[in-house]
């Protein structure tokens, strides 16, 4: 029997085995690997570090078929020479593997921040964030740092969850969310000052202590500091013998593969592809490699070139009642774009994306 195995059970190697299974030829079986037992649905991280849903609703279960086994443990290395993981203590062999591990928070060499700061990048960030807001005393000031998808949803949820808070979001540029139209930036910020939450345009901050963060000159006194200013792979894909992009991403060729170890791919998060890394980059990429593994399978020759990533657009929740989203170049504002969104979280969760 050949194995496929998958490390990660995330949105890019769960879309990978949804579409392989009707197809997969029978001397083949696929091997993922997990740290815990189910899918952590980490486009609602936001929503369980603020208190507003229970950890069982950003919960998915893995496929059960009998094609496919479920291990779980911690990947501490991968051998791409001697094709096999080590999961725990355990080598595990592959004949394919796709590597689809995600990534954490990247805290870019500024003191304090790694030791100073919550995240929500993994469900373990996202559960100590839980706890430190459970416990932050009436009217205490909660940092947020950098004002990208994350940071808006969670400040806009932590508002909604918490209305004596004082919330002051971070963000790098002079408007919020700039790569998308005036409008739409217009429309997060109206609803950011509108719900009392500070915007502190043009911040880079030099450095964390416990309760406070410098940003440019200023300093500023918080209870508590949430980081989403950035990601990079986790650590057992940094430590590859690979070429690294962008962000610390795995330079694959058009494939998906890596160059010089062909039988391994890397999806979502830790590639590096053209597109910014989201669930939806994540899932388009897997169908390709979904294609890729089915020729290989059979033994027929590759496409010359493969198709581009294409991708609906982006959509963000203001709260459980706001949103925005960014669909075919039309910007989406308010309950519609808020109930796109809960759509698309419940197709995913129904399976039937
Ligand atoms: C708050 C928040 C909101 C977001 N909102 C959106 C959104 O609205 N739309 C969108 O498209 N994207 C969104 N994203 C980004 C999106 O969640 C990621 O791009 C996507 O999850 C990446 O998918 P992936 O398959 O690379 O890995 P992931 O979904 O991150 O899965 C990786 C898996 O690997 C496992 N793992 C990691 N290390 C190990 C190890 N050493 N051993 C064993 N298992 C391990 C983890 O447990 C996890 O299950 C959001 C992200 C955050 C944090």
């Amino acid at each position: 029997m050949k194995k496929i195995v998958c490390l990660g059970g995330g949105y890019g190697n769960l879309r990978i085995i949804q579409k392989l299974l009707p197809k997969l030829p029978k001397d083949y079986s696929i091997t993922l690997i997990d740290r815990n037992p189910y899918q952590g649905v980490k486009t609602e991280y936001y929503a369980l570090a603020a208190g507003t849903k229970s950890e069982k609703e950003v919960r998915v279960q893995f496929p059960k078929n009998d094609a496919v086994e479920l291990l779980f443990g911690k990947v501490t290395h991968i051998d791409l020479s001697g094709k096999f993981i080590t999961l725990e203590d355990e080598n595990i062999h592959y004949d394919y593997l796709v590597i689809g591990l995600g990534c954490i928070d990247k805290y870019h060499e500024i003191p304090g921040a790694e030791a100073h700061t919550y995240g929500i990048q993994t469900l373990n960030d996202s559960r100590e964030t839980f706890n430190a807001i459970g416990a932050l005393k009436p009217n205490a000031s909660v940092g947020i740092v950098g004002a990208g998808l994350s940071g808006i949803e969670i400040a806009s949820e932590l508002r909604e969850a918490r209305s004596d808070l004082k919330i002051k979001l971070f963000d790098r540029g002079d408007r919020i969310l700039p790569m998308y139209p005036v409008r739409l930036s217009n429309y997060v910020k109206t609803w950011f000052t509108d719900n009392d939450v500070e915007i502190i345009p043009y911040s880079n901050i030099v450095k964390v202590e416990p309760h406070k963060v410098y940003n440019n000159e200023d300093s500023h006194d918080l209870d508590i500091c949430i980081w989403t200013a950035g990601v990079q792979p986790v650590e057992v894909v940094r430590n590859l013998p690979v070429e690294f992009g962008v962000g610390g991403r795995v330079v694959l060729n058009q494939y998906h593969q890596i160059p010089d170890y062909e039988d391994a791919f890397v999806v979502g998060d830790c590639a590096a592809l053209t597109h910014a890394p989201s669930a939806q980059v994540a899932e388009s990429q897997g169908e390709q490699i979904a294609d890729v593994l089915q020729i290989l399978m059979k033994g027929d020759p590759l496409p010359e070139t493969m198709p581009d990533i294409k991708l609906k657009g982006v959509l963000g929740s203001l709260g459980s009642k706001e949103g925005f989203a960014y669909l075919k170049e039309r910007t989406v504002t308010g309950r519609i774009a808020r109930m796109l969104k809960s759509g698309v979280l419940w197709m995913y969760k129904l399976g039937g994306k």
